[in-house]
């Protein structure tokens, strides 16, 4: 029998985990899969779907640029998909249609809350930026109740958007940066893209409370500029989206092979990685 072939198409794609992760996650749960990456433009991204498929692929990770292209072509969406307007997750169905699923945000909350003890209920909570990532985010957020949810953004407009699309799950607002000096939260997340230029955000004193933890959604071998931002504030957490990765994958996995693999060891092992002792 042929072996399940699985993918992560992206652009940049070089430098992406996600095969490490999925082979491990094979290794450790017994299953016989193939996982690799594959460089694909937006511009050929449905002939590339096409073809995978057709060869015979059962699942696909979509990453940047090419997440809301594989919402556009997903036959069926899961509801947070479709509220989140972007697909990391294809999945083959039994009648060949493709599901579409967004685990990027179940991802955060389990490896806040699962790997990191963090509490998101009741808590105050802040997310800066109002792209992609954010919009992935708030839904699994507003599930576990946060006591509010303030979205700050340097294109305000974007961030209300994001408050009226999201108006129905739970309790959200928007500002620019200007809004925030007097302001106080128990969680911060950055989810702009500034971190990847080593840049932050304009963010006043006092905008963490006391032991409160600082969460970048992107991660690097190095500290990320907004996790040494979170160590100068004394957060009692300043963590990068390392953990957020390995646990979207482990969602992917699950809706493709029914098997939820062990998320501890396979974080454990790339963070031992990048930290040499
Ligand atoms: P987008 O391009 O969709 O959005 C970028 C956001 O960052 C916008 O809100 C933009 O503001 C803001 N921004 C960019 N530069 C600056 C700056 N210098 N100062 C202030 N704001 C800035 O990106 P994504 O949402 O797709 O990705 C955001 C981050 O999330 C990336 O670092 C990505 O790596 C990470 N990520 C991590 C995942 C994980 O598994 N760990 C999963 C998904 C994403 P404006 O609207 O004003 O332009």
């Amino acid at each position: 029998k042929n072996i399940d072939q699985y993918a992560v198409f992206g652009q940049p794609i070089k430098h992406s985990k996600s095969p490490r992760i999925h082979r491990l996650f094979a290794e450790q749960t017994g299953e016989n899969i193939e996982y690799t990456a594959r460089e694909v433009p937006a511009d050929t991204f449905d002939e590339a779907v096409d073809q995978f498929f057709a060869a015979g692929g059962k699942g696909l990770n979509c990453t940047v640029p090419l997440k809301e292209l594989a919402w556009r072509r997903a036959e069926r969406l899961t509801e947070r998909a479709r509220l989140s307007k972007a697909v990391n997750t294809l999945a083959q169905q039994e009648d060949g249609s493709l599901l579409g699923d967004n685990t990027d945000g179940i991802g955060l909350v389990t490896d806040l809350t699962r790997n990191h003890g963090i509490t998101l209920t009741d808590a105050r909570v802040l997310i800066l930026g109002a792209g992609g990532a954010s919009r992935g985010i708030i839904g699994p957020i507003l599930e576990c109740k946060p006591s509010r949810l303030l979205i700050a953004n340097r294109t305000v407009a974007k961030a209300e958007q994001l408050t009226e699309d999201f108006a129905d799950i739970g309790k959200i607002s928007a500002c620019g940066f200007d809004h925030l000096p007097g302001q106080q939260f128990d969680l911060i997340l950055n989810a702009t893209s500034a971190s990847l230029s080593n840049q932050l955000p304009p963010l006043p004193e006092r905008l963490l409370a006391e032991n409160g933890c600082c969460y970048d959604l992107a991660y690097a071998n190095e500290a990320t500029a907004f996790v040494r931002w979170g160590q100068l504030q004394n957060a009692g957490h300043s963590l990068d989206g390392l953990g957020m990765l390995v646990e979207q994958a482990a969602e992917a996995f699950y809706l493709w092979r029914g098997i939820r693999p062990e998320t501890r060891p396979v974080i454990a092992l790339l963070n031992a990685e990048r930290h040499p002792a």
